[in-house]
């Protein structure tokens, strides 16, 4: 098939090669090598035969399905069993099955990708997102980060005309930088 340049009507096209990469969250990132053309008559360049999106959303596919299956495969890893998974998610019995075997929606890894973020969303979830398992989950975050980063941590509580007040005091490790315990300043409504 002969090539034609879209902006001067030339057949005088060269193929280039082109590198694309695609970062995609907790995986590898993608490289494609992907043919592109160059106008040798007016100078132009670019993807005259319209296949480089198609490219892309081929490797975006496939890299999606890589990545759903090593954050299931961390997440069994770290006693997170699929069969809890689905169950805490009220999911059809054997959708994880489904996910494994690449029919997984892009919905469904952005939901992976945030359950890898907070694994506890999974116990708010089992517990049909109750408001005393919310406060639960709330409240976890900043004492995850007590707990690693800090020597001597001591939480406190206060209960002052009906407002409970709690308090976390620690040395923070040297090893943490600065803008992370900026990060974990946390309020609740
Ligand atoms: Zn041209």
């Amino acid at each position: 098939m002969n090539i034609i340049c879209p902006f001067c009507d030339s057949t005088n096209v060269e193929k280039i090669e082109i590198k694309e990469i695609i970062k995609v969250p907790f995986c590898d990132n993608v490289v494609i090598s992907h043919p592109t053309f160059r106008c040798s008559n007016c100078e132009e360049e670019g993807d005259f035969d319209n296949s480089l999106d198609k490219a892309l959303t081929i490797a975006i596919d496939k890299a999606n399905n890589m990545s759903a299956l090593s954050l299931m495969e961390e997440l069994s890893h770290n006693g997170i069993t699929m069969t809890y998974l689905e169950k805490a998610l009220r999911l059809p019995f054997r959708t994880t099955s489904r996910w494994k075997r690449g029919e997984i929606s892009h919905s469904a890894l952005a939901l992976l990708r945030i359950i890898r973020v907070s694994p506890r969303l999974l116990e708010v979830a089992d517990d049909n997102f109750s408001p005393e398992a919310i406060a639960k989950y709330q409240i976890s975050r900043p004492l995850d980060f007590f707990e690693k980063n800090t020597t001597n941590p001591w939480v406190s509580l206060t209960l002052e005309q009906n407002l409970l007040g709690i308090c976390f005091t620690g040395n923070i490790l040297s090893s943490v930088p600065h803008s992370t315990v900026q990060e974990v300043k946390w309020e609740t409504a």
